[in-house]
C-alpha cells in the first residue's frame, strides 16, 4: 500500500532543524488557508537546539528538553520522518528514503532546502572508530554517560595504564562548540572526581587540540587569549598549532602544525571531534548548483541561484546548508557564517519572501543582519563573549549565555522545561547520574532470560 500524501500544492521543507522548524511554524497556517500544504521531511522527529548540546553534556539540561518535537508543534504540517536522498527541480520531485527502507517520490510546488550541516572530518586513521562528534542530542547524551562511566570504571581499576587511559579526555577543535564542550566536560569530571574518594584530580588529563594559533574566531584575540588562560587555570592542557595525527585503537598522536613533528602520544578512551562542519551532502544530491564547499548557492533574497546567478523559481534555501551573501560585509568570504543567529532570521525572512513570490503578499526583499556578537558558556557560572559589542566574562557572560539561549530555544513549552531544569539544579545541585547501557537496553532481560552475559556496551 502506497504512503498516503496530500495532493494539494506543496511547500516541501527538506530538514526540520532550526530553519525548517521556523519556516514550517510560520508558513503552515497561511499555506493551508490558501489551499496548499506544508510538508516537512527529516530523519528525526524533532529539531535539535544545538547551542544547548554542551549544557546537555554538563547535565544542566535534560536531553529531551533540548529538542523540539515536530508533531506537537507543527499541527498543520504534513510530517514525513525520512531522509531526502535526491531532488530533481526540473520535475519538481524529491525522493525520500523512509525508515523501513522504502523510497517514495514527493512532488512539490516550492522547495526549501534546509538540511543544515554535518560534522566535517579528515581521513585520520582510527578517528571514525574511536571518536565522537557533538552535533546531535544522541552524541551529547552518549558523551556525558560515557565520561561518567569511564570515571566510575577508573575508580576500581588496578592496572595503572588502563586507569590513565580511562582518565584521559581529548577534544579536537577549539571553535565555540569545542571550547564549550571541554569546559562542561572539565566541570562534570571535577565534580564527579570530588565525590569519588578513590579518584584524585591529579589522575585526570584533559587536552584541547587546536590546529590554528588561536581559539574561538568569533571573539576578539584578547578574549580568546583570556579563555586559553582560564582553561589552563582549570588544569586543561591547551595545545595550539597542533593537530591529531592518528587515533588507532584510542592511541592518540598529536602533530605540530609547524614542522609536522610528533608533539605527544597517549591513550585516551574519550576523543571528541568538533573541528568544523560541512554542508549536508543532500545539497550535492540535488539538481541545484553548489559552491566549492558543497553549499547551495543562494541569493540575499534566500532564493536558490542557477549557474547564471538567476533566481530559480520555487526554490529557496537558508541556514548551514547555504552560501548566503552577508550584505553587512562582515562574513568570511562575503557569506553569512553558519550559526543559529543567521539560521532563525534567514528562516523568518525566507517565509516573507516565499509568501510574496507565491501569493503576492508583498515585495521580495534582501536579508541583512548585523551580528549581535557571540557568548559562550564555560560551565556553571563561567562564560565569555561580546554580545552587542560588550566584552563580558565570568558570571555575567554565563548569565547572558543562559538568558539569550533560554529565550531563543523555540516554543514556550521547551523554554519552560529548560528553565525548570535550571531552577531545580540551583536547588538540588548538579546531577551526576550517568545512565548505563542505553545502547544495549535488553542486556538485563537477556541475562535474566538465561541468555548468558551480553557483550558490554561503551556508554
Ligand atoms: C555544539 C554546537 C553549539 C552551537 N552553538 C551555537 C551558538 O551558541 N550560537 C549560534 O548562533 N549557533 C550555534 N551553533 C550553530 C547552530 O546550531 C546552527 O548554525 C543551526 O542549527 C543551523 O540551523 P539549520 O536549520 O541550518 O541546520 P540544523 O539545525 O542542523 O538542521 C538541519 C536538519 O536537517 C535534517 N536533515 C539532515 N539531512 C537530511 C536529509 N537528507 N533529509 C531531510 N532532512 C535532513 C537534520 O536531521 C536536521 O534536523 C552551534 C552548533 C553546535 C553543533
Amino acid at each position: 500500500m502506497a504512503l498516503k500524501l496530500s495532493d494539494k500544492p506543496r511547500v516541501l521543507i527538506v530538514g526540520g532543524g532550526y530553519v525548517g522548524l521556523t519556516v514550517a511554524q510560520r508558513l503552515q497556517k497561511k499555506v493551508k488557508a490558501s489551499g496548499g500544504v506544508v510538508t516537512l521531511v527529516d530523519p528525526l522527529p524533532y529539531m535539535t537546539y544545538q547551542p544547548f548540546l554542551p549544557e546537555v553534556v554538563g547535565g544542566h539540561i535534560e536531553a529531551r528538553h533540548a529538542v523540539v518535537p515536530h508533531r506537537r508543534h507543527l499541527k498543520d504540517t504534513e510530517i514525513i520522518t525520512g531522509k531526502v536522498t535526491s531532488v530533481d527541480h526540473d520535475a519538481k520531485t524529491a525522493v525520500v528514503g523512509l525508515d523501513e527502507g522504502e523510497s517514495i517520490e514527493v512532488p512539490y510546488q516550492d522547495i526549501v532546502m534546509a538540511a543544515g550541516a554535518t560534522t566535517r572530518t579528515f581521513p585520520i586513521e582510527g578517528l571514525a572508530e574511536n571518536g565522537i562528534g557533538l552535533k546531535t542530542i544522541e552524541e551529547a547524551l552518549g558523551l556525558r554517560n560515557h565520561i561518567l562511566e569511564r570515571l566510575e570504571a577508573a575508580s576500581t581499576m588496578t592496572d595503572e595504564a588502563a586507569k590513565r587511559r580511562a582518565l584521559s579526555f581529548a577534544v579536537i577543535g577549539g571553535g565555540f562548540a569545542g571550547i564549550e564542550c571541554i569546559a562542561e566536560m572539565e566541570d562534570i569530571i571535577r565534580a564527579a572526581v570530588d565525590q569519588n574518594p578513590r579518584l584524585a584530580q591529579s589522575d585526570v588529563r584533559i587536552v584541547l587540540v587546536e590546529a590554528m594559533g588561536r581559539i574561538m574566531p568569533e571573539v576578539s584575540e584578547e578574549q580568546a587569549v583570556g579563555v586559553v588562560e582560564h582553561l589552563r587555570g582549570r588544569g586543561i592542557e591547551v595545545l595550539l598549532n597542533t593537530s591529531l595525527g592518528s587515533a588507532v585503537d584510542g592511541e592518540l598522536t598529536l602533530i605540530s602544525m609547524e614542522d609536522k613533528s610528533e608533539v605527544d602520544r597517549f591513550a585516551a578512551d574519550t576523543l571528541v571531534w568538533t573541528a568544523g562542519v560541512a554542508a549536508n551532502a543532500v545539497a550535492r544530491a540535488s539538481s541545484f548548483p553548489v559552491d566549492e564547499r558543497g553549499r547551495i548557492t543562494g541569493s540575499a533574497t534566500l532564493q536558490i541561484l542557477n549557474e547564471d546567478g538567476q533566481a530559480i523559481e520555487g526554490a529557496w534555501t537558508a541556514g548551514d546548508i547555504a552560501a548566503i551573501p552577508d550584505l553587512t560585509g562582515a562574513g568570511p568570504g562575503g557569506f553569512c557564517v553558519p550559526n543559529a543567529q543567521h539560521a532563525v532570521r534567514q528562516a523568518k525572512h525566507l517565509v516573507k519572501n516565499l509568501l510574496a513570490a507565491r501569493y503576492g503578499t508583498g515585495e521580495i526583499t534582501e536579508y541583512k543582519h548585523e551580528s549581535l556578537g557571540a557568548v559562550a558558556g564555560l560551565g556553571l557560572y563561567k562564560g565569555v563573549g561580546n554580545p552587542m559589542g560588550l566584552k563580558l566574562s565570568g558570571v555575567f557572560a554565563w548569565a547572558a549565555h543562559r538568558g539569550y539561549h533560554g529565550y531563543a530555544i523555540p516554543t514556550v513549552e521547551r523554554k519552560a522545561r529548560v528553565l525548570c531544569g535550571w531552577a531545580s539544579e540551583m536547588v538540588f545541585g548538579r546531577d551526576l547520574t550517568g545512565l548505563r547501557d542505553l545502547e544495549n537496553p535488553t542486556k538485563a532481560f537477556f541475562e535474566a532470560a538465561g541468555g548468558g552475559e551480553k557483550s558490554k556496551s561503551k556508554g
